[in-house]
């Protein structure tokens, strides 16, 4: 456990060989920083800990050098030609951003080649929000079928780097998948702890598969958080849900690629599905740092989507004089974001405020017909990732976004991550939490338009 401080950055020049090496290193150019403006304390890169061990707020990597802005040009170069290199971490779409992240580039990474998801046209998801320009961003199309992967490869990364044995997560189910495939790769031990009954076999079966020790217990996802942290606590084991903020970093280069897949120029609105709120955290920590270095000229609004029985961010939203509420039991058939205390909530809110984004609800009928919508654009994904064309289509209806303007959705998950939802949908037998049942669009399953 480190302790706080708030002097020079941690490394110090001369003495040993190896306080040299430091010296050079991004031990010195990067630290761990609390994010309560009231505290700020700063902790070594390698200090293992989760949140600020004076106030218990969230950690964030900080860079304490900014780039030269003469230097935007030329790293925009590095990272295209890095695209056609035979190097491990140029395949990657993560480590092809590595001047941005806190390791020293003799590092071995644990990488599955993540990233370099594809920037998809939707024409029939575009006329659904009646919107000319929507892309769509898949992160579904990282290894294990969600954006999960973006983070993981850097905090398995840094937990082989810790040298520690066991890495653990609590999930809904993606991160589980995530976890197990990257400890597999490091030959590292790994347990997770899942809400029993609760998430999709498909989810499970791909952490068994990968080797990890699955515990099911009863209870919900903010349960087994509780739980996993536990653990954590005693340092039998690495915690890498996202309020590790290692996770953040890797998921952060989706900003990168972003930019990069739009030349340079970023898009009016960045649309996010918000359950635990780790990636709208990192989409607002990647461009703040882009906008920071010169690499692109501003940020998009960054809006969260929420399900509407599981929104404890959009109730915070909606007055946020009153104290963040955690919603004690979520609802939603979009699994992934069943959550009711999002532990990233601080990071997102300053990610929507900071680029004037917003923060909205939309219902189980809605969700589900825009997932279709989405499918019918020939492109699959899971429940949780629908809500954001639903919300997009709500915000093109009130004015929040005009018709002139372009908007990206995140896709945060593939569709084979959950086939029982799509067929009891399509077969008009998908009931919502509340009984209702949700009825299919005849447009849909007819192939009409
Ligand atoms: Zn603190």
């Amino acid at each position: 456990m480190g302790l706080p401080s708030d002097g020079d950055p941690p490394a110090t020049a001369g003495g040993t060989d190896n306080q040299r090496r430091m010296t050079n290193s991004k031990q010195r150019i990067f630290v761990q920083r609390c994010i309560a403006p009231e505290c700020r304390a700063k902790y070594n890169l390698d200090d293992r800990l989760y949140v600020c061990s004076r106030c218990g707020g969230l950690l964030d990597i900080e860079r304490v050098e900014d780039f030269a802005s003469d230097a935007s040009s030329s790293l925009r170069d590095l990272w295209l030609k890095r695209r056609i290199s035979a190097d491990a971490r140029d395949r990657s779409g993560v480590w092809r951003f590595r001047e941005f992240l806190p390791f020293d580039d003799d590092i071995e990474v644990v990488s599955l080649e993540e990233g370099n998801t594809p920037l998809y046209d939707a024409p029939r998801s575009a006329d659904y929000c009646r919107l000319p320009q929507l892309k769509l961003k898949h992160q579904g199309c990282n290894p294990t079928g969600s954006f999960k992967d973006t983070g993981m490869t850097v905090a398995v990364t840094q937990a082989r780097k810790l040298g520690v044995r066991t890495v653990a997560c609590a999930s809904t189910g993606n991160t589980a998948a995530s976890l197990a495939a990257y400890a597999a790769r490091a030959e590292l031990l790994c347990t997770i702890i899942v809400p029993s009954g609760q998430i999709s076999h498909a989810k499970l079966a791909q952490a068994l598969d990968y080797g990890a020790k699955v515990l099911e217990i009863d209870g919900n996802f903010d349960a087994c958080m509780n739980a996993v942290r536990e653990l954590a606590e005693d340092e039998s084991a690495y915690l890498v849900n996202s309020i590790n903020p290692f996770r953040i970093e890797g998921q952060k280069t989706v900003a990168f690629e972003l930019a990069e897949q739009f030349g340079w120029r970023v898009p009016d609105h960045l649309v996010v599905p918000g359950g635990n709120l780790g990636n709208s955290s990192a989409f607002g920590k990647g461009f703040r740092e882009l906008v920071s270095s010169g690499l692109v000229d501003r940020a998009p609004k960054i809006t969260v989507v929420q399900a509407a029985g599981a929104a404890p961010f959009a109730h915070f939203y909606a007055d946020p004089s009153q104290a963040f509420v955690n919603e004690e039991h979520p609802k939603t058939l979009a699994s992934a974001i069943k959550i009711g205390a999002p532990v990233s909530w601080q990071k997102a809110w300053r990610a929507v405020t900071e680029t004037g984004g917003s923060v909205l609800t939309v219902t189980e009928q809605e969700i589900a017909d825009a997932k279709a919508m989405i499918g019918r654009d020939g492109i699959g994904c899971e429940p949780a990732s629908a809500t954001t064309v639903a919300g997009i289509r709500k915000l093109v209806e009130d004015g929040v976004i005009k018709t002139d303007e372009s908007v990206v959705a995140v896709l945060t998950g593939h569709l084979l991550k959950d086939t029982d939802y799509v067929m009891k949908y399509h077969s008009g037998s998908l009931i919502a939490p509340d009984g209702s049942q949700i009825q299919p669009s005849s447009a849909f399953i007819r192939g009409q338009d």
